[in-house]
């Protein structure tokens, strides 16, 4: 009989969303036609700009013509688009050549694949509370997970020690849920750290584009990071390519552990597991880097920014501590008078009909937060901090 991966029996329920789903499902249930004010799940909310959507229609007539069509695109993206996320990356000082430049369909599918590069022995450094995914796939490989605890003693930005001795270290900044952001200094840290034990950083970028102060946007403005990191990064958030899915990773020529390249072998992985990705989506997402995307991306962010205002304001007038708003899509506040994230939870959905994510859900260390996304409605956002206001001001 075929053996299977058992590891998959060490994955605990993602209960997060569903839980969240059932309790929603619930109240709607005893309460119909009540209106929600969503602000839980980390999904955007407006449409691709038309600088995109040009782009993608001039991508699919092409592919109409025997003229103009594409069959398979090469597999670590095309070169011109490799050679523009470079030009990028120049904007930060961060000198690439296209070859370190690989075209994903996104930051989970390369936060996932990637691993295959690593063995299963090596161990993972996790930062908490963190993005779901970052741990499972772990357990999916049977890797050992260390888990390192962050909390406001530290800004939700911890800092390595003797106890994160791991080969593969997770850092997520701007942080998904928590909003924090490392700065260069913090950063310099973990490389030297890395350098020094032979690690490798995985530096998940997502959500660079919301940076508005002046923080690193990618880890390669440090010095040192091109010898121990691997950045991914993607559109989905940057420019609403959640459903429509574009992201790339950087690994830097320089990157060598036990006299392996692993730029190259990402070379060797993706022409073997892959086809590349869709020229249409290619044509699409490089519409994003021009003057012309940037600015109606960064119209967009605003939307988004402006929602995190709105209920930033709020907190701020009621005293109630937070993190992230300003460089980060999401709000990470300390729930009142010592609840429990889910107990916050159910207050809110029950006597605002505000719907947010408990923090217990992305780790241990995220009980007693909860995280707002800002990426609604702004008409619902504005209501829904009206009525946290009336809940929490009394
Ligand atoms: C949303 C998100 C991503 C993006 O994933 P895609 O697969 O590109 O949509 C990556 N990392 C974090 C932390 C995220 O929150």
């Amino acid at each position: 009989m075929i053996l299977m991966n058992t590891n998959y029996n060490n994955l605990k329920e993602s209960y997060l969303f569903y839980n969240i789903a059932q309790k929603t499902g619930k109240y709607l249930e005893e309460n119909p036609g009540q209106k929600l004010y969503r602000m839980g799940i980390g999904d955007v909310s407006l449409p691709l700009v038309d600088a995109v959507i040009k782009e993608l229609h001039e991508a699919v007539d092409n592919q109409a013509r025997k003229d103009s069509f594409h069959g398979y695109m090469p597999e670590c993206g095309d070169p011109a688009l490799r050679e523009t996320i470079a030009k990028y990356y120049e904007r930060r000082n961060v000198k690439l050549s296209c070859e370190e430049v690989f075209v994903s369909s996104g930051a989970s599918d390369e936060l996932g694949d990637i691993l295959d590069l690593f063995s299963k022995e090596s161990t993972a450094l996790i930062m908490e509370p963190a993005y779901p995914a970052y741990v499972d796939a772990n357990i999916m490989a049977g890797r050992k997970i260390i888990h390192l605890p962050s909390g406001e003693e530290n800004g939700f930005l911890p800092t390595p020690t003797e106890e994160t001795e791991a080969d593969l270290i997770y850092l997520c900044s701007p942080n998904n849920p928590t909003g924090a952001v490392f700065s260069k200094e913090q950063l310099k840290e973990w490389v030297d750290y890395a350098n020094a034990r032979g690690a490798v950083i995985l530096f998940d970028a997502a959500y660079e584009a919301f940076i508005e102060e002046d923080l690193p946007h990618s880890i390669f403005e440090v010095k040192g990071a091109r010898t121990c990191t691997i950045e991914i990064c993607s559109l989905s958030k940057t420019a609403g390519f959640t459903g429509t899915r574009l992201g790339y990773t950087i690994i830097p020529k320089d990157l060598e552990r036990s006299g392996m390249n692993i730029n190259a072998m990402w070379v060797r992985n993706r022409t073997t597991k892959t086809n590349g990705v869709s020229y249409i989506i290619q044509k699409g997402g490089a519409a994003v880097f021009t003057s012309e995307g940037q600015e109606q991306i960064h119209k967009n962010i605003a939307v988004y920014k402006k929602n995190a205002r709105v209920l930033m304001e709020v907190l701020d007038e009621l005293g109630i501590t937070y993190y992230g708003g300003r460089n980060a899509p999401y709000i990470w506040m300390k729930c009142p008078d010592g609840m429990g994230s889910w107990e916050f939870f159910d207050l809110l959905l029950h006597k605002i009909q505000v719907v947010g994510t408990p923090g217990e859900g992305f780790g241990a260390c995220g009980e007693g937060y909860f995280r707002f996304s800002t990426f609604g409605d702004p008409e619902d956002t504005r209501v829904a901090a009206l009525r946290i206001r009336e809940l929490l001001g009394k």
